[in-house]
């Protein structure tokens, strides 16, 4: 099969790899992907919003499949624009149409659609920019923490949590009133808050069947001891030791089937992945999130974990035949850590040259943020590189990319070295 990718980072990268260990893989292209994705097969450099730019690549190449890495182009309707037009309508295409994408793309169509199916989340109700004052007055009949979120897409950025009143009053209105987090935030939904332990379970889906890929447990801090701003992952960890059969089997139960079942139910079209983030309360799952795409870093996780044809899997989402076939997922444990740009999540700079690749022995190396440079490879972003270790402990595998973090170099690198470190006390 002829596959186009679509995306850049560490989960790009992570996905090329997977498919090109699969015989039914006859070319790769990556858009625009990274120096990562260069080695798996052929970067073009597309963006993942032109959609009549890879109208014309998928036509000319015939493409038998497209693989959608990031949200955007989801939430801005790549399904949609795919299944209308002639020339396109015969093209495989993971990832849900635009409908679907609203689970990621609207907070609150998010927690109706929980609603509307039972699915358990926190309580929340839903405000607009012309209602500040009611929105206001809301906050003043709920307890703290007070949890606010922007309606839309905010890049991982339009949740903020406060534990005092005044606060919260000025966080809501800096969102709802100045926009604080542009068109996103002129719907601000107010949660109670939830206290326990997150995880985030993957489901593949073709709309009627679903197979449950492996649970992770990513770090979104800067910071050792969960300190400091939030970040796109600092790294994952999976399988997540706190997750027994016991409460997989609540969120299969509560969540995932009530999920599937609610998508078919409202004749959404939905074809991809689902990423649930949830809280463990108490040993009850709850839904924080809907994310329509895989993570990132927990493909990066996740991935070197499932033994099968993964694009033999993706076909059979395409074809509505999930249920066909077997995913088989390895046991061993899985830890990845970022290695990040210095001055990330704020401003870093670039081009800082890679070295040690080749010195790195018995990890996976994903590119996040790499550019080819001169026959090198440079610093391209704030996330740079994910280095994965599958071995049979946890400790095994933190060793192991632990050691390969400090062997990769480049100016300025930063990494966590506590990833994993809080779940040896559940093992
Ligand atoms: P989200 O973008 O919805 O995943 O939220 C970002 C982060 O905010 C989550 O990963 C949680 O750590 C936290 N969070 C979101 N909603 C809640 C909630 N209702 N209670 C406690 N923490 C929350």
């Amino acid at each position: 099969m002829n596959v186009l990718l679509l995306g850049a980072g560490g989960r790009e990268h992570a996905f090329a790899w997977k498919l090109t260990q699969s015989p039914l893989l006859e070319k790769l292209w990556i858009a625009p992907g990274n120096a990562g994705t260069a080695i798996c097969g052929e970067n073009v450099p597309i963006s993942q919003l032109d959609f009549k730019g890879i109208k014309q690549f998928v036509i000319s190449n015939e493409i038998n499949i497209v693989i959608v890495g990031p949200e955007d182009p989801l939430v801005s309707g790549i399904r949609d624009f795919f299944i209308e037009d002639p020339e396109l309508n015969h093209v495989k295409l993971i990832g849900p149409s635009k409908r679907g994408a609203m689970l990621e793309g609207s907070k609150d169509f998010a927690k109706e659609f929980m609603n509307r199916h039972n699915i358990p989340t926190a309580a929340h109700k839903t405000f607009y920019s012309e209602y500040l004052p009611k929105a206001i007055e809301y906050l003043h009949t709920i307890e703290p923490p007070y949890v606010l979120k922007a309606d839309g897409l905010a890049a991982g950025k339009g949740v903020v949590i406060c534990s005092d009143l005044r606060q919260a009053e000025t966080e809501l209105e800096d969102m709802l009133k100045n926009l604080k987090f542009g068109k996103a935030s002129s719907k601000v939904v107010i949660e109670q808050f939830l206290s326990g332990i997150e995880l985030s379970v993957f489901v593949l889906t073709d709309g009627r069947s679903y197979k449950i890929l492996p649970e992770a447990k990513d770090y979104k801090r800067i910071g050792e001891g969960d300190t400091g701003p939030n970040t796109g992952g600092m790294g994952a960890i999976s399988p997540v030791p706190f997750a027994d059969k016991v409460f997989l089997q609540k969120v299969e139960e509560r969540v995932i089937i009530p999920t599937i079942k609610g998508l078919e139910e409202e004749n959404i079209d939905y074809k991809g992945f689902v990423f649930i983030g949830l809280m463990n309360v108490n040993g009850d799952p709850f839904v924080i999130e809907y994310n329509v795409r895989m993570g990132d870093p927990e493909t990066e996780a996740v991935l070197p974990r499932i033994k099968s044809d993964f694009l033999e899997m993706l076909v059979a989402v395409a074809d509505e035949k999930l249920d066909k076939v077997d995913l088989q997922i390895d046991d061993r444990t899985a830890a990845t850590v970022m290695l990040v740009s210095k001055g990330y999540p704020g401003d870093y700079e670039k081009e800082k040259q890679i070295t040690g690749f080749e010195k790195v022995s018995g990890s996976l190396v994903f590119h996040a943020g790499t550019a080819a440079k001169e026959g090198g490879v440079v610093t391209n972003g704030g996330r740079v590189i994910a280095v994965t270790s599958l071995e049979n402990s946890l400790q095994q595998a933190l060793q192991r990319s632990f050691e390969n973090a400090e062997i990769i170099d480049f100016e300025g690198k930063n990494y966590r070295k506590d990833i994993g470190k809080d779940l040896l006390t559940y093992i």
